[in-house]
């Protein structure tokens, strides 16, 4: 055990790993990376790993770009693998209020220089031969999209991260940030306890708790999210562009020589993480794969393939969820040194190496290249947050996470 850092980042995710790396990067400061079980092995690994470019407000995809480049740069940055495609994608409407939505979408990414064009049916199905024509209104092709292994990017953050320097303490969970004066003093973990002036509350589905532990509270709440990975396909090609079904919020890629798809069902469970014990591991959380199928036939017409490739993999992890569907990065307004990366709102793990500069040019530099005032917990005022009203307005966010209205 160190017996003192100048900032400790809590959790080793993809949010937690990259603001890890970068920060060692640099070489200013001493950072350890505290995780409660093995690094990089809660949800980050089971996410998807799509990269999707085309987001709603500007700021977003200006960090989103950030984060392609950097993901299409990252071995040569980190000097850790990370394999990925650039695949493109394809964003289907079936009814015509989805239709006006991908209009707007081409406006928006033609203004940030994005490669998007709206393409017919027809078309798309040129493109991806898996994705059928009928019932669609309207496609738009987002050609600066990509996937990649998801598996790979906090574990390779976080070794890359040791390499420049950070300590690296896997099996030790942080059981309160210690507050001196409105100052993070240090903090208790289950092994000692561990002086410094900085931490980043990177702990994922257990950002509330290791906050509120101290007494600090954060409007965001866990949720469950799964997909199937499928058998091989025949000419499933790795560079098959990635569909997404706006109103039935479905989406899939190739993956392995099939597919991998998943959905953002209509009504997404909440999870109280004490409620699920202090050992809880995500690998032992409850699926259900009927939800899957469930979406498959509603969108059985445009992707059959969905109900027919046999399924390999079934596997799910816990994102957060905000009231505004946006993450919530940044210090605390009432203790100093206390940092957020949280909120990953299902789309945490692409960002992460553009947040993970900003988190450690903010902590390092006193402010972050890009202004992410729009990301700051400030922008939900003091609260109270009733539990009641943000799962209501989180999942509205999670199933419309597409766009469709
Ligand atoms: C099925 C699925 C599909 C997804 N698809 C995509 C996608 O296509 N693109 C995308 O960008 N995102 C996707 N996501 C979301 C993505 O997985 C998350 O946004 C991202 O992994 C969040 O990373 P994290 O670092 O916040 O969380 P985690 O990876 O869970 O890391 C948090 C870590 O903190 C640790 N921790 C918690 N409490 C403590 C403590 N007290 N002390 C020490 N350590 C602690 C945990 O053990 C954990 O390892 C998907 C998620 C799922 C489940």
């Amino acid at each position: 055990m160190i017996e003192s850092a100048d900032v400790i980042v809590i959790g080793s995710g993809g949010l937690g790993a990259a603001t890890a790396f970068h920060i060692a990067k640099r070489g200013a400061l001493r950072v350890a990376m505290i995780e409660r079980l093995e690094i990089g092995s809660q949800t980050s690994p089971r996410a998807a790993g799509m990269v999707s470019c085309l987001r709603k407000s500007d700021l977003m995809i200006d960090l989103i770009k950030l984060a392609a480049h950097k993901i299409r740069r990252f071995s040569d940055e980190s000097g850790q693998p990370l394999d990925w495609v650039h695949s493109g994608s394809l964003k289907v409407a079936r009814r015509p209020v989805d239709v006006e939505v991908i209009q707007e979408d081409i406006l928006r990414g033609r203004r940030h220089g994005l490669d998007v064009e709206e393409l017919s049916a027809d078309a798309a199905h040129r493109l991806n031969p898996f994705l059928q024509p009928k019932g669609i209104g309207a496609v738009m092709r987002i050609g600066d999209d990509m996937y990649f292994n998801p598996a790979q990017l906090a574990v390779g953050f976080a070794r890359a991260a040791e390499a420049n320097g950070a300590v690296l303490l896997p099996n030790t969970a942080v059981t309160r940030v210690l507050i001196e004066d409105g100052q993070v003093a240090g903090v208790d973990t289950a092994r000692g306890h561990i002086a410094t002036p900085v931490i980043v509350d990177a702990a994922g589905a257990w950002t509330r708790q290791v906050a509120e532990a101290s007494g600090i509270r954060i409007p965001l709440v866990t949720t469950a999210q799964q997909l199937f990975v499928t058998e091989p396909v025949h000419d499933a090609r790795a560079e098959l562009p990635m569909v997404r079904i706006m109103d039935a919020a479905v989406y899939m890629r190739p993956c392995d020589g099939g597919f991998l798809w998943g959905v953002y069902e209509e009504n997404p469970k909440f999870f109280d993480m004490d409620g699920l014990g202090a050992n809880f591991d995500v690998k032992d959380l409850p699926l259900d794969a009927e939800i899957l199928w469930h979406y498959a036939r509603d969108v059985e017409a445009q992707l059959p393939i969905l109900l027919k490739a046999a399924v390999r993999e079934h596997r799910g992890g816990l994102p957060t969820m905000t009231a505004d569907g946006q993450h919530i990065v940044g210090p605390s307004p009432v203790v100093r040194g206390f940092y957020f990366a949280s909120g990953c709102n299902v789309a945490g793990l692409s960002i992460a190496p553009a947040l993970g500069e900003m988190l450690a040019a903010w902590i390092i530099d006193g402010a972050p290249p890009i202004d992410l005032a729009p990301l700051s917990i400030g922008r939900f005022g003091n609260g109270p947050w009733p539990d009641d009203e943000l799962i209501n307005k989180a999942a509205w966010q999670y199933r419309h996470f597409y766009g469709a209205r």
